[in-house]
């Protein structure tokens, strides 16, 4: 990263006490265990952390890339050049009070299910098993069971590319089928504002013990993946069906491109078994989507975003959209 010195990280080092890590292999973090190496991921633990990190690279003309946990990002082979700000377990925090929780964007999302669950809090059971953090949840609306977590938003915190906190309430939050406003104004969720209902904490437990169950049963668990690979779209869905049916028809399931590989349990996940690169797992999404989009008319759109070296996020179809199977 050619603008940060030595005397640049002693600076992010100082507004960023005990959260900076160089050189960071990110096939050893990210969710897809695929990637090169992170010149700068920097781990703030608080919002007014993310406020001065954002205000000092604003004055160095940088934009970092904000990440959770991963599980939705598939990273470049050649690694990542742009620093990179995660925000995860050192901005944690969780408070629930009466049917109203607040929460810090790293929480791990299937533990605040848990946690509303224990207060007889309902609403978040589709989330249970999900594997990300709050903010990573919020800025793709993710959810399941056909619903989203934007229903449950009061309000959410973030900070702006300047470092100015702002408090956006729901509705001005653009959340649409998978989308948030965050997916592109550049803000890093800090916290968020839910609204739940009350409901026995039996029956909570049991409806996540359901969904845990199917979701166990349906999804590859061994190998490392992002979840579903492309998202549903309605029209697609009354005519055809999900996207894990139409590439299942299209006998999907089982193929491979160097180390990635077409689920055979679920036709919408790829998975790594052991060496793949991003290049072949963009190559797979972009002959399935040809595949697919030959046989039905629809093009899919991708849930997996890929993250450029230079710090770009885009979804992972439109890479290599010129690839013909
Ligand atoms: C096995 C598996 C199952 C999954 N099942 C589902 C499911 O049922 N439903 C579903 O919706 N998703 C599912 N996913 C996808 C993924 O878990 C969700 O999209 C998740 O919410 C992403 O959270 P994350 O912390 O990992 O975010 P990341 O993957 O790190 O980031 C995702 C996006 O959010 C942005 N982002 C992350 N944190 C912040 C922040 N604090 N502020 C602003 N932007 C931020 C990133 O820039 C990126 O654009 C699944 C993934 C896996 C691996």
């Amino acid at each position: 990263m050619d603008q940060l010195n030595e005397a640049a990280i002693a600076e992010l080092t100082a507004l960023c006490p005990g959260g900076v890590a160089r050189d960071v292999d990110l096939s050893a973090i990210s969710r897809w265990r695929i990637g090169g190496r992170a010149d700068l991921v920097l781990r703030p633990s608080s919002t007014a952390e993310v406020s001065a990190l954002m205000r000092w690279f604003s004055a160095q003309g940088i934009r970092p890339v904000v990440i959770g946990l991963t599980s939705n990002l598939l990273f470049d082979d050649a690694g990542l050049r742009a620093p990179c700000i995660q925000i995860g377990e050192r901005m944690a925090h969780v408070n629930i009070k009466g049917q109203q929780a607040w929460a810090q964007a790293g929480a791990w999302v299937p533990g605040f299910a848990r946690k509303l669950m224990q207060a007889w809090l309902s609403g978040a059971e589709h989330i249970c098993g999900i594997p990300g953090t709050l903010g990573g949840l919020i800025c793709m609306n993710g959810g399941s069971q056909r619903k989203g977590i934007g229903s449950s938003i009061v309000e959410v915190e973030s900070v702006d590319a300047t470092g100015k906190v702002r408090n956006r309430p729901a509705q001005d939050c653009a959340f649409g089928y998978r989308q948030s406003v965050f997916q592109t104004n550049g803000e890093i969720i800090t916290a968020a504002s839910l609204r739940f209902s009350s409901r026995p904490r039996a029956e909570i437990r049991s409806e996540m013990r359901t969904i845990l169950a199917e979701r166990r049963r349906k999804f590859p668990r061994k190998e490392p993946n992002c979840g579903s690979v492309f998202k549903s779209n309605p029209a697609m869905y009354a005519e055809i069906g999900p996207p894990g049916a139409a590439i299942e028809r299209l006998g999907f399931k089982g193929a491979r491109e160097g180390g990635a590989l077409v689920s055979p349990q679920h036709a919408n996940f790829i998975v790594n078994t052991g060496r793949a690169t991003a290049t072949e797992v963009l190559t797979l999404i972009a002959r399935i989507g040809s595949a697919v989009e030959a046989a039905t008319g629809y093009r899919m759109a991708a849930e997996a975003c890929f993250v450029q070296a230079d710090g770009t996020i885009q979804p992972a179809d439109t890479v290599l959209n010129e690839i013909t199977i």
